[in-house]
């Protein structure tokens, strides 16, 4: 309980073949909100930040919440770095406490950022902290980061040696799936995740996950996608629950932002349970 490394919150996961929410916070009020509904739901929860949150707010602030926050918490949590593909900025949050980072050198040719992995594995292991590893970028652009060409696919064989050689903890290979909204409903290869598994039992980060059905998530999570990314959804209901608290507020000519947080916190709390009921991790912390 409380905070844990990412592998202790994984394994079981991918065991039991259910999905972790690891969801992507922004500020103090998103952290806050998100450890609670899952402490709501009985579920352990992966919070992560771009690079962007990092620099917006600081390492060493962000950090600061994190420990406030999650001080005698009663679901395995545990603290990730999303999308970074600087050295500096890796190093700077294993530093500061991170429990696990995703190095993405996707954009450097794959012999290259197998060096780079197997150097940033491990450094984190000497902060008995965690890597994920991809070696082809996902197709959409979250918080400043990535492209909306169509990401170039690796072969099987490729992924697999990445795999051995980098000593990586989870994967997070493309199979169609992009960040941000989809225009329309994405056509997804499930069966390249079934192909790494069956290979390498490694558990697989589902990225670009909001927007996906019911059935895809429940789909993919049942062939190995233990950790399921989560932003845009998040930032969504943020915004909007927002945008609907604030018409209300000017209409009464009322305006009193701790009414406005509270009704926000309690929309991120809805979405997290549902997410945890969707996923099947609600109900699985302290078992
Ligand atoms: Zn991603």
């Amino acid at each position: 309980m409380g905070v844990v490394p990412l592998k202790d919150i994984l394994d079981p996961a991918f065991a039991a073949r259910y999905g972790v929410p690891a969801i992507n916070i922004f500020n103090d009020l998103t952290m806050e909100a998100v450890l609670a509904g899952a402490v709501e739901s009985r579920s352990p929860v992966i919070l992560q930040t771009s690079v962007k949150t990092v620099r917006s707010i600081g390492s060493r602030v962000l950090f600061d919440m994190w420990q406030s926050m999650t001080r005698g918490i009663e679901v395995p949590v545990t603290l990730h770095l999303d999308h970074c593909p600087d050295r500096a900025v890796v190093t700077e949050c294993l530093k500061a406490g991170w429990n696990s980072v995703l190095f993405d050198a996707s954009e450097l040719p794959v012999e290259e950022n197998q060096r780079q992995t197997i150097e940033v594995v491990r450094e984190a292991r000497s902060y008995d902290a965690q890597v994920e590893g991809e070696i082809e970028a996902i197709t959409g652009v979250e918080d400043d980061h990535g492209s909306d060409q169509v990401a170039k696919r690796q072969s099987l064989e490729t992924a697999l040696a990445f795999i051995d050689a980098t000593g990586i903890d989870v994967f997070a290979p493309s199979i169609g799936n992009a960040h941000g909204s989809y225009k329309a409903a994405p056509v997804l290869d499930a069966n390249r995740v079934t192909e790494i598994v069956e290979a390498r039992s490694i558990p697989i980060a589902l990225h670009g996950g909001s927007g996906l059905s019911t059935e895809q998530f429940q789909d993919l999570i049942a062939r190995g996608c233990a950790k399921v990314n989560i932003s845009t959804a998040l930032k969504e209901t943020f915004m909007q629950s927002g945008l609907a608290f604030l018409k209300q507020a000017e209409e009464a000519g009322k305006w009193d932002p701790p009414s406005l947080f509270k009704h926000t916190r309690a929309d991120i709390i809805t979405l997290v349970k549902e997410l945890t009921e969707q996923f099947g991790s609600a109900g699985k912390a302290g078992h």
